[in-house]
């Protein structure tokens, strides 16, 4: 049966490489809307291709560009967050998949799921901040949230034929990033360019940086969290710097199951569309152990990768805290990206803005809302004045 699909993201690196799976199965998915940020050239190649009925791009500016690009007028083109959100719960989709960037995320996955709507999740940002908001309306609303992260599809493939009750923990693999093999005081100077290098995986620039601070895996410890209603004291991290084995779960009789394959997201977000079924992923590499040779697994060391302690301790107490983690973590990483900081101060303004916190036990949106703007005012003001 088709399944039709809301893109928000489509000109991003998961966003992209959605469309690449929908190109392998067009008799399987269609793209009925989609969203795009500013990125005009490239969002108009994929309506093009993939002819939705509605785009939603970031703003009127932008909107007014599209519209004269564009040669078809049976488009609706609308703008902003209402925009978006107009995208993520148009009614001729089936599915939504959010693949946009950051908190901006947050109020379409809502408005998506209160339209059930099965939702795609890689914008792992908006469980992040709003985890117990988002489980709780899906809930309410019988939608499942099928992760496109690499590592929660691992678990989530791990776990089928079982009980979320038989599990005793969830262990998350990290590549280790760009940096994995530098000392701490081999951090002091590194460059932008540097940590956009990624060994394993090519993906979006806020995430490559976020793995080589492995603040990435501690969003994605609390997504897991969420997703997998499980405990903090049940989820670990192991480095595991070939990017083979994606995640594991541990059972109560100490059996473990692993999921493996090589690098791509595609296998996961093709996973997500077909779930539970499985499809042809033709363009995937297959993968022979025997050139992978061997595996190797480290313990982390929290010292030296200090935003995954700094992550665990957001979880942990909760409430407003993992919003500003996530929203103070933003902000400094955007930060050096445009050159002012240095790649160390990130975990620093994080921690800054976390200490500043007075933590607020269960935020309801607009909360999240206001702590989310005045932590990135604060990290915006000390880096501009320092
Ligand atoms: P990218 O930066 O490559 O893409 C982000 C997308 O969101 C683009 O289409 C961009 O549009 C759009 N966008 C950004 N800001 C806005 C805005 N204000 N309004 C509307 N649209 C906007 O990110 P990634 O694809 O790397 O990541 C997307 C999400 O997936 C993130 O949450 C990330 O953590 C998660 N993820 C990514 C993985 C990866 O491999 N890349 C792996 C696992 C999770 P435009 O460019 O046109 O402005
Ligand atoms: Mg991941």
């Amino acid at each position: 049966m088709m399944k039709h699909i809301s893109l928000l993201g489509a000109t991003g690196s998961i966003g992209e490489q959605t469309l690449e799976v929908v190109r392998l199965h067009p008799e399987a998915f269609q793209i009925t809307a989609m969203s795009f940020g500013q990125n005009v050239e490239k969002g108009l190649k994929a309506i093009n291709e993939f002819k939705p009925k509605l785009v939603a791009v970031k703003n009127d500016d932008v909107k007014k560009e599209l519209e004269q690009a564009m040669t078809s007028k049976d488009i609706s083109i609308v703008s902003g967050l209402e925009g978006l959100i107009e995208a993520a719960v148009y009614p001729d989709s089936d599915m939504t998949v959010n693949a946009v960037l950051g908190s901006i995320g947050l109020e379409p996955t809502l408005a998506a799921i209160e339209a059930r709507k099965s939702i795609g999740i890689a914008n792992k940002e908006t469980l992040v901040t709003a985890g117990h908001i988002v489980m709780e309306k899906a809930k309410e609303h019988g939608v499942q949230l099928l992760p496109i992260d690499s590592e929660h599809s691992a678990i989530l493939q791990s776990l089928q034929g079982h009980n979320l009750e038989d599990v005793s923990r969830l262990i998350l693999t990290a590549s280790g990033g760009s940096f994995r093999d530098r000392t701490k005081a081999e951090l002091e100077n590194v460059t932008i360019d540097d940590a956009l290098n990624h060994p394993n995986w090519s993906m979006g620039a806020k995430i490559t940086i976020d793995s080589a601070t492995l603040m990435n895996k501690g969003l994605e410890v609390i997504e897991a969290h969420w997703l997998f209603d499980m405990p903090y004291e049940k989820i670990d991290v192991v480095l595991h710097k070939e990017s083979i084995v994606h995640s594991l779960v541990e059972y109560h009789d100490k059996s473990v199951i692993a999921q493996l394959g090589s690098p791509d997201m595609k296998g996961p977000i093709q996973y997500a569309l077909s779930y539970p079924e499985r499809l042809e992923l033709a363009s995937a590499k297959r993968l022979n152990l025997w050139e992978a040779g061997s595996l190797h697994f480290e313990k982390v060391d929290m010292d030296r990768f200090h935003s995954l302690a700094l992550a665990y301790e957001a979880g942990i107490t909760g409430g407003s805290m993992p919003t500003v983690l996530n929203a103070a973590n933003e902000a400094a990483v955007h930060h050096f990206l445009e050159g002012r900081i240095r790649f160390l101060e990130i975990e620093e303004f994080v921690e800054q803005a976390l200490q500043k916190h007075q933590v607020i036990p269960f935020p309801d949106l607009q909360t999240i809302q206001e702590v989310d703007r005045a932590t990135r005012r604060f990290v915006n003001e000390r880096i501009i004045t320092s």
